[in-house]
């Protein structure tokens, strides 16, 4: 596959797009991209990286904060734009492989269409929802608590983009 290719089709278009496109890398690529030590090594590392960032998510109680926020009139952050815009294919395929079913679970345009109803089904992340940090948050919890959560973000985003880049790396070597 054409690299130009891959990154303008897997990052345009809206979340149902991307899921579209992450469906067909799946079913043509999937077995192919887990036979991979290199893949399946970083599979794990990367859900290390998120065990270890949901146990300090956990301590530092963001899950009241945010279900409390979340349930106020235009409260929560996870918005249609921000599963639209922030998504991409690979980034879902990497779910995919990781064994997440994912899924369109809203369409009504107000919420991220990954938002379900005990938060977000995803277990990778877009960039952005990792690295977003609101006042709320900021206000609530101490410095300590703070930058080990920059920490644990870091590390996992890390993670992600290795993956990402071996993924893209094995598509590459294939025919189209
Ligand atoms: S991250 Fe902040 S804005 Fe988003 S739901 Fe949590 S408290 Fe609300
Ligand atoms: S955290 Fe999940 S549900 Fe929230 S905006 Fe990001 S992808 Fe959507």
């Amino acid at each position: 596959m054409d690299y130009q290719e891959i990154i303008k089709t897997c990052y345009s278009g809206d979340g149902s797009d991307k899921l579209k496109k992450a469906e067909r890398l799946a079913e043509e690529f999937g077995s192919l991209l887990l036979a991979h030590n290199s893949i399946q090594e970083q599979l794990e590392a990367v859900k290390a990286a998120v065990e270890e960032l949901d146990t300090h998510m956990g301590a530092m109680e963001m899950g009241i904060t945010c279900s409390h926020c979340a349930a106020m009139p235009k409260g929560g952050c996870c918005s249609a734009y921000m599963g639209h815009e922030n998504n991409d294919a690979l980034q879902l395929l990497m779910n995919i492989l990781a064994g997440v079913d994912v899924k369109l679970v809203r369409d009504d345009e107000v919420e991220c269409c990954f938002l379900g109803r005990t938060g977000c089904i995803l277990l990778f992340k877009p960039v952005f929802c990792l690295n977003y940090l609101c006042t709320r948050i900021r206000e609530d919890s101490d410095g300590n608590e703070l930058s080990l959560l920059e920490q644990k973000t870091g590390s996992l985003l890390t993670a992600q983009s290795v993956l990402e880049q071996r993924i893209i790396d094995l598509l590459r070597k294939q025919p189209v």
